[in-house]
């Protein structure tokens, strides 16, 4: 299938895909921890081709992608993709959990909360407070279980549906020490860096304490809101104190709306809008630009539409502005690419929901019919941005 879809044929090293703008980030997700999803999400999305899948920074996060990229390989022999681990430099929307003490709900409570969630992390189950009784004749009753912190990335559609106010967030920051070691580890490719631009001190503590172990890498992003017309000079600011450090490519993150490709079509604008006023502005600092936040079956559309899709980026005096590293004697596309996150999570999640709720908790290469269907998913995702031709 893999061969059949042209994957085998048409997939190249990662950054000549940022060169010519059909780049494709997997976004796992900052705070996605269900290392058994994250492995299989590897496995498929390996196959479909993808450049680079972005994980949280932990060394169990890690191997679960490294699994899978692997076991991928074994399938069918492809280049691997760039392993990306993402860190904040504050307090961030994709650094942070919910929680809740499930003692406290009411136990008649219709728990929209499990409803919304599009991770399927709350799981909630009415029991009776009085031992061995069925609930219609029981008592009391309460509830049991909560949040399951592994699978919550944060997203934050629970907070407001909770009709009694029980659910926290609670914000974390990855720490760099641990950060620092896992980078000396050599099997990271790539690191990202969310910001929300307003506070350079904080971007500029965290890189200080990231510099020394960043030359081994292939690609620095920094992941960055829209901020309107002080983006540029934020990320000029971010850029001057990276580049005395900076031995390898650099990309700007556009985070258009944030964690909500899941959503529909409406998602995408926002993020296409950024990239479209991102990519026409001349004094911006140098890196490639890649769409993310919002992003989903809706954005390869919507980037043709605006005229950015793998178009290559002249000056109005007909230059290539990346004159000094030409690409096959044809310019580099004006963005890089997309990651997509929660969208690619939902379309694939659905097969593994499905052969968990079947099997447990398995590997997915054991159930060819439901690798099969995975696959097919990915490929929807990814092959309209690789252009695979069906062979
Ligand atoms: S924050 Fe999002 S992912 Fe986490 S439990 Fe709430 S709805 Fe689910
Ligand atoms: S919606 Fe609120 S009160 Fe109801 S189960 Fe969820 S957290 Fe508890």
């Amino acid at each position: 299938m893999v061969e059949k879809s042209g994957v085998s044929s048409s997939v190249c090293y990662p950054v000549d895909s940022l060169k010519k703008g059909n780049w494709v980030k997997l976004i796992c997700g900052a705070s996605f921890e269900d290392v058994a999803d994250i492995r299989n999400l590897s496995l498929v999305y390996t196959l479909a081709g993808v450049d680079c899948i972005d994980c949280a920074a932990d060394a169990s996060i890690v191997n679960a992608v490294n699994e899978g990229i692997s076991v991928a390989k074994d399938i069918v022999s492809l280049r691997s993709p760039w392993i990306m681990i993402s860190v904040n430099d504050d307090v961030d929307l994709h650094f942070r959990k919910a929680e809740f003490d499930p003692s406290e709900c009411p136990p008649n409570c219709s728990r929209p909360c499990e409803k919304v969630c599009p991770a399927d992390a709350i799981t909630l189950q009415r029991v009776t407070s009085d031992e061995g009784l069925p609930l219609e004749i029981a008592s009391s009753s309460k509830l049991e279980g909560g949040v399951i912190r592994g699978r919550c990335y944060g997203c934050g559609r629970c907070f407001p549906v909770c009709p009694y106010d029980k659910i926290r967030s609670n914000t974390y920051v990855r720490c760099p020490t641990a950060t620092a070691e896992l980078l000396k580890r050599n099997n990271v490719d790539a690191i990202e860096i969310h910001t929300s631009a307003r506070e350079i001190n904080s971007f500029e503590k965290l890189w200080n304490s990231l510099a020394d172990f960043v030359g081994h890498l292939n690609l620095v992003a920094v992941s960055l809101p829209d901020l309107g017309e002080s983006t540029v000079d934020a990320m000029n600011k971010m850029y001057t104190i990276m580049n005395p450090f900076l031995k390898c490519y650099n990309l700007w993150q556009l985070d258009g709306r944030p964690m909500s490709g899941d959503i529909g079509r409406g998602a995408t604008r926002d993020a296409i809008a950024f990239a479209a006023r991102m990519s026409s502005i001349k004094d911006k600092p140098h890196g490639f630009l890649q769409l993310a936040g919002g992003t989903n079956f809706h954005t390869v559309g919507g980037l043709k539409e605006a005229g950015l899709f793998q178009t290559p980026n002249i000056q109005e005096d007909g230059n290539d502005v990346h004159q000094a590293e030409r690409f096959s004697g044809w310019p580099y596309a004006s963005i890089g690419g997309v990651a997509y996150g929660g969208y690619a999570r939902k379309i694939v999640g659905r097969v593994l929901n499905k052969m968990q709720s079947e099997e447990g908790p398995a590997h997915i290469e054991r159930y060819p019919d439901y690798l099969v269907e995975a696959l097919e998913e990915a490929l929807s995702l990814v092959g309209p941005v690789k252009c695979y031709t069906l062979s």
